[in-house]
C-alpha cells in the first residue's frame, strides 16, 4: 500500500489565537476536498482551541509542538498527552531541534515524549537531524542512527504504530538552504532501515518519513517527488495561508 503523505506545518512562536482564526479562515477554502494528502497544522499551545474550533469538520487535523511525558503532576508550565487529546489534538511535533538547541531536549528525553504521546493515541512527528558541523565531518549516519535508536528505546512494533519521523538537517531551518532531494532520499533510507532493525520490515515500509527544511511552493514538488520522501514539516512557509496550500496541492 502506497504511504500517504503528511504535509505538517510547525508554527514555531508565531500567531495569536485570531490570528489563527484568521489563517483557517483563508486556509481552508484552499484545501477543500484535497484528499491526497494528509493536512495538519501544528500551532503554539495557546492557539490549539482556536485552530480546533476553525478546523472542525475539515480535513485539516491540529497537533502541537511539544508534549510533557507525564499524564500529570507538580511541572509548572508543561502540557501532558491526555491534556492535549481531550483538547482534540491528533498530533504532536517531539525533538524539534530548536527544542534540542535551546531548551535542553535529549535523546532521552525524546524517547520518553514519545512513549506518552503513543500512550495517549496521538501521533507523534519525532524529528532527527544533523547540525551543519556534523554533516561536514561526515558524521550525519552516527547522528541519526544514534537520534533513531535512543527515540525508539524500548518501544514494541505495535505501540510504534501511528510514528511519524522528520528528517530535518539543522542546517536547512529556516535558512533558505534546501538538502538536494537526493541528500534527503539518502537520509531517509537510512533512518527506514533503523526503523526495520528496530521494527521490523513491515512496519518500515508502511512508516512515513517527512522532510523538513527551508521547504517552500518553489522546491515542494522536486522534494515530494522522491519516492523516500512521504510529507513535509513546513516552518516559515507555512505562515501563510497561499503558500502553505500552494506546498500541499505540490
Ligand atoms: C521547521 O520548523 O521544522 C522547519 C523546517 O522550518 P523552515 O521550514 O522555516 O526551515
Amino acid at each position: 500500500m502506497p504511504r500517504k503523505k503528511l504535509i505538517a506545518a510547525n508554527w514555531k512562536m508565531y500567531k495569536t489565537p485570531d490570528q489563527t482564526h484568521d489563517f483557517f479562515r483563508h486556509f481552508l477554502p484552499l484545501v477543500t476536498n484535497h484528499h491526497r494528502d494528509e493536512i495538519v497544522v501544528c500551532t503554539p499551545c495557546l492557539d490549539l482551541h482556536a485552530a480546533i474550533e476553525s478546523a472542525k469538520g475539515s480535513n485539516v487535523a491540529v497537533g502541537a509542538q511539544n508534549v510533557h511525558w507525564a499524564n500529570e503532576g507538580a511541572y509548572t508550565g508543561e502540557i501532558s498527552a491526555p491534556m492535549l487529546l481531550a483538547l482534540g489534538c491528533t498530533h504532536v511535533i517531539i525533538g524539534h531541534s530548536e527544542r534540542r538547541q535551546y531548551f535542553g531536549e535529549t535523546d532521552d528525553t525524546v524517547n520518553l515524549r514519545l512513549k506518552a504521546a503513543l500512550e495517549a493515541g496521538l501521533t507523534p512527528i519525532v524529528c532527527v537531524g544533523e547540525v551543519l558541523q556534523e554533516r561536514e565531518a561526515g558524521l550525519t549516519e552516527d547522528v541519526l542512527r544514534r537520534q533513531c535508536d535512543r527515540a525508539f528505546h524500548k518501544i514494541s512494533t505495535k505501540k510504534a504504530a501511528k510514528l511519524v519521523i522528520a528528517y530535518e538537517p539543522v542546517w536547512a531551518i529556516g535558512t533558505g538552504k534546501t538538502a538536494t532531494p537526493q541528500m534527503a532520499a539518502d537520509a531517509h533510507r537510512l533512518i527506514r532501515g533503523e526503523a526495520a532493525t528496530t521494527f521490523g520490515e513491515d512496519f518500515a515500509n508502511q512508516l512515513r518519513i517527512l522532510y523538513g527544511g527551508s521547504v517552500k511552493p518553489e522546491n515542494a514538488k522536486a522534494l515530494m517527488s522522491e519516492e523516500e520522501i512521504d510529507g513535509a514539516l513546513v516552518g516559515g512557509a507555512s505562515l501563510d495561508p497561499k503558500s502553505f496550500a500552494a506546498i500541499v496541492h505540490y
